[in-house]
């Protein structure tokens, strides 16, 4: 066992016992990792209110590859990210992109991810009023696809050819359809201004779409749908719901369509 230091966000806390807490936690150098932070619960705790939900900082993490359950040293908190939760569709997004770190990255390595994640959260404290939702879309996606499930978008997935017009999208496949193999009942159908905003959606250097209510639900829906795809896919670790963040995300389930 050794004493490592890592960037961290805190993605979930759970009470343990009287004095401690579990935190889950999104890490740049070890993946997601679950800890216990003892003592943070009594007065004059190290920790102070640091252990919030999207707090960021450096942890020190007692590691030791084969445990599950690490011990958590000190963190430092270098930005807590309160503001979030001051708008509920932003908050969500931001929960739901917690949630696709939680679930799909392995407590591994993996750099990328860890930056994906970041600039998600970045990008809907930024993100102008009414595009939280295109925002948190986008980096759902991205996040998705540095996790290893990308979608293919330019061409067919199932044999390259091209697509056009109103174009089939299949989760399960991963990607367009051309219009041989989408048949006459294509599983999803993206007609062009979808399909064009789903390409921009998916690529970092283009503009964010501007989507009104209705597209936004139907990216929304999309998205979700391929990620609780994937998570039937990789089983889940069968002790938490699938999915719940993203559930709430996508039917804006915390009021009337505001
Ligand atoms: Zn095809």
């Amino acid at each position: 066992m050794s004493l490592v230091s890592t960037p961290a966000v805190v993605l979930r806390t759970y009470r343990y016992s009287e004095t401690s807490k579990i935190v889950r936690l999104a890490t740049r150098d070890y993946g997601v990792q679950s800890a216990i932070a003892k003592g943070v619960l009594r007065p004059r705790s190290p920790f102070g209110a640091a252990l919030e939900t999207l707090s960021e900082g450096v942890a020190q993490l007692y590691h030791k590859e084969t445990r599950e359950l690490q011990t958590l040293a000190a963190f430092d908190v270098v930005q807590l990210r309160r503001d979030l939760a001051d708008d509920l569709g932003r908050f969500a997004g931001a929960a739901a992109l917690s949630e696709v770190m939680l679930k799909m990255a392995p407590p591994a390595p993996l750099p990328a991810a860890y930056q994906a994640f970041l600039q998600g959260l970045d990008a809907l404290v930024r993100a102008e009023p009414g595009q939280a939702d295109a925002a948190a879309v986008r980096w759902l996606w991205l996040l998705v696809g540095v996790l290893g499930f990308a979608p293919q978008l330019e061409t067919c997935v199932r044999d390259g050819n091209a697509v056009s017009g109103t174009v089939a999208f299949s989760v399960a496949e991963g990607g367009v359809l051309c219009a041989k193999c989408a048949g006459l009942q294509p599983p999803t159908k993206l007609p062009p201004q979808a399909y064009r905003d789903l390409v921009a959606l998916n690529d970092e250097q283009a503009e964010l779409p501007a989507l009104d209510a209705a597209h936004a639900a139907a990216h929304r829906r999309l998205i979700a749908r391929f990620v609780r795809h994937h998570l039937d896919e990789a089983g889940g670790n069968g002790r938490e719901p699938k999915s719940t963040a993203i559930d709430i995300w996508e039917r804006r389930a915390w009021g009337l369509g505001s």
